[in-house]
């Protein structure tokens, strides 16, 4: 059975015009999902029975099934979904307080079912790749927790969500039709109506998708995950680095930011012996040396693979220092729900595991 969620505004329509129906219903249906955050063709009190009852009939409305949550002390929740085909991904919500006493929330989104890089640091990378999600389930890991904020913390839709950071299960580049339809409807006014520039694609460097991304007229902004600055290490951290390595990568994100006019992030997680030296903090420097590009420091988040393990917090400030003092802009990133694994595919990981966990777990189905 297909989902209304995966349609565009242009098939929204074709569906309504085979219906019978008027072209400005495709906007009251749409005004209904993204702004009141319907659950159900039922509930779209203006709309016609026979319209409400020939949509239900035909298609699901939403892709995700709420399965499990977990809730961190700062806030951060973090909710494992299935889909319609049983497989589960995970998303994650993560409040940062403002000074004027708001909360901003950003939802950090999967992409795919798995991931098919293989990075040894990253609990998705162990568990392979299944498939790509649809349009629909990515806009859906949005709307699910829209509707969540307001019905527990009385937010109006909308304003609440602030940021979305494609930065979960997934390498989003590998996904890119689904992930630009997803975009498109999460920005449009008719759709979710959040501003391109409040959203941020993180990629392990899929060079074609970059050059693609730099072609695009929404102003979506682009981390690049690096974590090494030579390629044998880089190989060895992010496998794709072999077919796209950094020769190839750094003069692309050049590109990207001549033909777009904005600044590009670079991810770089520090792992203990791995990639953490002041030589290294150097080589770095010297790689991004006269791109403007901002450096995001990790340390690296818990896994099971003990060769990856997080630097002392002494090391983290002097890698930080040396690349500031050779002028690379660059912050220290707090990770977000630390006592929730919040790192992506953490939560997955536990849930296929089926291991016990430190934190509550709450089940939802
Ligand atoms: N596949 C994309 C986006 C999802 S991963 C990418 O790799 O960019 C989001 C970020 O989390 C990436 O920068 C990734 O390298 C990082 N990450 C994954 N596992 C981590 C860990 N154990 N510690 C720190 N960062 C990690
Ligand atoms: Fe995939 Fe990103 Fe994890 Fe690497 S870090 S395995 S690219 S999700």
């Amino acid at each position: 059975m297909s989902c209304f969620v995966d349609l565009t505004t242009a098939q929204i329509r074709e569906l309504l015009a085979g219906m019978g129906e008027p072209d400005y219903r495709a906007g009251q249906l749409q005004h209904w999902i993204y702004q009141r955050l319907a659950i159900s063709f039922d509930e779209m009190t203006g709309l016609p029975g026979r319209l409400r009852q020939g949509l239900a009939g035909r298609m699901r409305l939403h892709s995700l099934t709420p399965q499990q949550e977990v809730m961190g002390s700062d806030g951060t929740v973090k909710t494992l979904f299935a889909l319609a085909d049983g497989k589960t991904v995970e998303s994650t919500l993560m409040p940062s307080p403002t000074s004027k006493g708001h909360t901003r929330y950003t939802v950090c989104l999967s992409t795919q079912v798995g991931c098919p890089i293989g990075c040894p640091f990253c609990a998705t990378g162990q568990q392979g790749f299944e498939r790509n999600l649809t349009p629909g389930e990515i806009i859906d890991q949005v709307l699910y927790f829209a509707r969540r904020l307001r019905d527990r913390a009385g937010e109006s839709p909308g304003s609440a969500i602030t940021n979305l950071v494609f930065m979960g299960m997934g390498e989003p580049l590998a996904n890119y039709d689904a992930l630009w339809q997803a975009i498109e409807m999460l920005n449009s006014p008719q759709g979710f109506g959040l501003g391109a520039r409040s959203m941020v694609i993180s990629t392990s460097g899929l060079v074609p998708g970059i050059k693609r991304l730099s072609q695009e007229k929404l102003q979506v902004g682009l981390a690049v995950s690096l974590h090494a600055s030579e390629n044998a290490l880089r190989s060895r951290l992010v496998p794709v680095n072999k077919k796209y390595p950094l020769e190839e990568l750094i003069p692309v994100c050049r590109e990207y930011v001549a033909s777009t006019g904005r600044r590009i992030s670079f991810e770089y997680a520090l792992f203990t012996g791995v990639n953490d030296s002041l030589q290294q903090a150097r080589s770095l420097a010297h790689l991004l040396g006269g791109l403007n590009c901002h450096v995001n420091l990790i340390a690296a988040n818990r896994t099971t693979n003990p060769e990856f393990r997080s630097p002392v917090r002494a090391t983290v400030l002097a890698f930080e220092r040396e690349l500031k003092r050779l002028r690379i802009a660059c912050t220290l990133r707090q990770g977000k729900g630390l006592d929730i694994d919040a790192g992506c595919g953490q939560l997955r990981s536990r849930f296929l595991s089926e291991s016990k966990s430190r934190v509550s777990v709450r089940k939802l189905a």
